[in-house]
């Protein structure tokens, strides 16, 4: 049994010792990455379902490592543990701010931008700083600009959280709380966060035909959106027949692959120049 003991224990330090390893390399690549631009952001429309119009695009961070692009969800873990989150936030929101108002506003209806920002970056001391020079050197109107903040992000620290959204607010960017649903809100706690949007996780979409109780979820969270008069909008809608659903509820605003997969930057310009013509 003792030398089945020390075995085990080679095992596990052999294998920490890869995953560690691995992580330091992919660090190493993230340095690399933002050397070199490997790091760029697509743009996913939202959709206003009852008028066919574009209402808001949302920035979405991809890496594209020796051709082939890197799943956000794979390395965003990894800059959040390394701090690098922080410098490719940063890239992330310029980037957004001067293309959208290169293409957002100007000869198309003005539409607000959504950039996703994760609880490091949001407590981050130079996080409005950093929301505040972007605004500054791209020109972007603070309500052309939106943050995503998750659910649970928010719930993790809410005192933190309440005190930095109230200064983003200030800046006049909207602010969206992403993923509802899927975290244990405290209803009185949200009626007193300065937050303007309500996005039903996709989750809630795929499955409410499938298990009704996620129907009356979603009947929920447009109620209370309604109530508290703030914005809905649903992500991850795929097909009509969820998109006619949402829309029978009452909620409008939309996003996902049945309107659009993300687009580059010039693809959003066709789209969006489609939808909204002048
Ligand atoms: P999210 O904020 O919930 O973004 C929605 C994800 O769902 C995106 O994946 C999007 O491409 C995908 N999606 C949109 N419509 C559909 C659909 O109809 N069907 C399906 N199956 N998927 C759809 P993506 O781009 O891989 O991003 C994954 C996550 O990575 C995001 O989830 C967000 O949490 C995070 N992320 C992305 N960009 C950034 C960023 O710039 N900063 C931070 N901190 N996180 C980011
Ligand atoms: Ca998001
Ligand atoms: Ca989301
Ligand atoms: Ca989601």
């Amino acid at each position: 049994a003792k030398s089945a003991g020390r075995n085990r224990f080679h095992y596990f330090t052999r294998e920490l010792g890869v995953a560690a390893q691995q992580r330091l390399q992919q660090e190493q690549a993230l340095k690399t990455a933002l050397l070199n631009q490997e790091i760029y952001v697509e743009y996913q429309p939202k959709i206003d379902f009852s008028s066919d119009q574009l209402v808001g695009v949302e920035a979405l961070v991809r890496w594209r490592r020796q051709g082939q692009v890197v799943s956000p969800a794979q390395f965003i873990p990894v800059a959040e543990e390394s701090g690098q989150i922080i410098e490719i936030g940063r890239h992330v929101l310029r980037t957004a701010c001067r293309d959208a108002r290169r293409v957002l506003v100007g000869p198309l209806h003005a539409v607000p931008v959504a950039v996703n920002v994760s609880i490091r970056q949001l407590t981050d001391p130079s996080f409005v700083g950093d929301l505040q020079s972007a605004l500054a050197e791209s020109g972007l109107p603070g309500h052309a600009l939106e943050i995503e903040v998750t659910e649970s992000v928010l719930m993790q620290n809410m005192e933190a959280a309440a005190e930095v959204l109230g200064k983003i607010k200030a800046l006049g960017v909207r602010i969206a709380i992403d993923d509802f649903g899927t975290g244990y809100s405290s209803l009185a706690y949200l009626a007193s966060l300065p937050v303007d949007v309500l996005k039903i996780d996709k989750f809630f979409v795929d499955a409410y035909a499938t298990h009704p109780k996620n129907m009356a979820v979603i009947t929920a969270i447009i109620d209370l959106a309604q109530h508290l008069q703030l914005e809905v909008i649903a992500e991850g809608v795929e097909t009509r027949t969820q998109a006619d659903f949402l829309l029978a509820h009452g909620c409008r605003c939309m996003q996902g692959y049945y309107f659009s997969r993300p687009l580059s930057l010039p693809a959003l310009q066709d789209y969006a120049e489609r939808l909204n013509p002048e």
